[in-house]
């Protein structure tokens, strides 16, 4: 498989991704590109999935709402199917819309 940014052969790295082995351009740092089970990515891409995972992630870990009804609306929200709306998959402008999603339905501070 070869790098889409550079050419270059894409080699298996044994590394921590997140997800597990993945496959680098070997002309890393140079070119950032990666491969893994969410197809190509560069950096930031990656780096924007990562602020859009936060942020999702603080909608619902302190609150009674779960993660799967979160997705559920953040689906219609992104005008996708269910099945497609992953933030793992999401480009840069995609992760933005996550963060605006993100702002509107926070949850509300309880009154004391
Ligand atoms: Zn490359």
């Amino acid at each position: 498989m070869n790098c889409p940014k550079c050419g270059s052969l894409m080699r298996w790295r044994e590394g921590h991704g997140r997800f597990g082995p993945f496959l680098g351009c070997p002309a890393y740092p140079a070119c950032d590109i990666i491969h893994n089970a969410f197809g190509f990515s560069d950096q930031p891409t990656r780096n924007a999935r990562k602020r859009a995972h936060a942020a999702f992630d603080r909608l619902w870990k302190p609150s009674r709402r779960t993660r799967g009804y979160l997705y559920k609306i953040l689906a219609i929200y992104m005008g996708l199917p269910q099945s497609k709306c992953h933030i793992e998959g999401f480009g840069i402008e995609q992760c933005e819309r996550v963060l605006a999603f993100a702002q509107e339905y926070a949850p509300k501070e309880q009154a004391t």
